[in-house]
């Protein structure tokens, strides 16, 4: 039988490129941002990811970079003892990676209901390529663990209409940033969203997008939810 070449055409997610490492910083001692280069032919909407192929491994990475920029940017959790990140967080600047993409559908809609972002940790990633991109009036809840883990802060204070710091892990030493809510994403959802119809977008950890997803089932009639389940 035939053997069906896969298509290495621009408009083809399936396509194998190749990247290159330009930087990396180190956000906290747990996370770091990459920059790589972008294939010419790589064109995508805030919110979708890219996937990484090495040795026998397939790990996705949502992009935190928007669709004009020149260049790919991540925002990446180091996994202590993982088989990929690591990976990542070693590789010398100039490594080359393969990957491909876009990939999902985790993009914003805009409709006639206010949107909720929810993000764990790196779930913040989508929502900082939608808010590079111009999207704006938001609610955001990020959930972390410490006040340190507040990645991109400064760019959500500005632009989203309530920017909420959801600390599992409040320090007594540090001051709490502004607006800090003690407890957990769904907890403040539970206590303090006042009864509407939304757009809920969840990102990151499996049990935070079923705990909102029970939440906007019972409270909140009429909503949507969209979700991009990382682990
Ligand atoms: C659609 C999609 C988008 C993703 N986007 C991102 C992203 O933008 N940034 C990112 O850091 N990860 C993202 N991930 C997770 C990523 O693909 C890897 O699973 C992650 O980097 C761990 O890979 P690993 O091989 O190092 O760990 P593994 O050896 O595969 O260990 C997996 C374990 O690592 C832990 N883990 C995985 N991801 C995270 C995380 N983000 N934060 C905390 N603990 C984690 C969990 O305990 C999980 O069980 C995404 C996953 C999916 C499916």
């Amino acid at each position: 039988m035939e053997k069906k070449a896969v298509s290495t055409t621009p408009d083809n997610p399936a396509a194998i490129q190749t990247v290159e490492l330009l930087q990396r910083r180190w956000l906290t001692k747990n996370a770091f941002e990459i920059e790589l280069t972008r294939p010419p032919s790589l064109e995508f909407k805030a919110g979708q990811t890219i996937r990484f192929i090495h040795e026998s491994m397939e790990r996705y990475y949502s992009l935190l970079s928007t669709p004009d920029d020149p260049t790919l940017a991540l925002c990446v959790y180091y996994v202590p003892g993982g088989s990929f990140s690591p990976v990542l967080s070693d590789a010398e600047i100039g490594a080359r990676f393969s990957v491909t993409g876009p990939h999902g559908y985790f993009t914003f809609n805009p409709s006639e209901r206010a949107p909720v972002f929810v993000a764990t940790g790196t779930g913040i990633a989508p929502f900082v390529s939608m808010g590079r991109s111009g999207v704006t009036d938001f609610i955001l809840l990020h959930e972390v663990e410490l006040a340190e883990d507040l990645y991109y802060q400064d760019i959500f204070r500005k632009i989203a209409s309530n920017y909420v710091p959801c600390l599992l892990e409040p320090s007594s030493d540090d001051p709490l940033p502004p607006g800090t809510f003690h407890g957990n994403a769904a907890g403040f959802i539970k206590k303090n969203l006042p009864p509407a119809s939304y757009d809920f977008y969840l990102c990151g950890e499996r049990e935070m997008t079923r705990e909102v997803t029970l939440l906007a089932d019972e409270h909140f009639r009429g909503s949507y939810v969209f979700k991009e389940v990382f682990f």
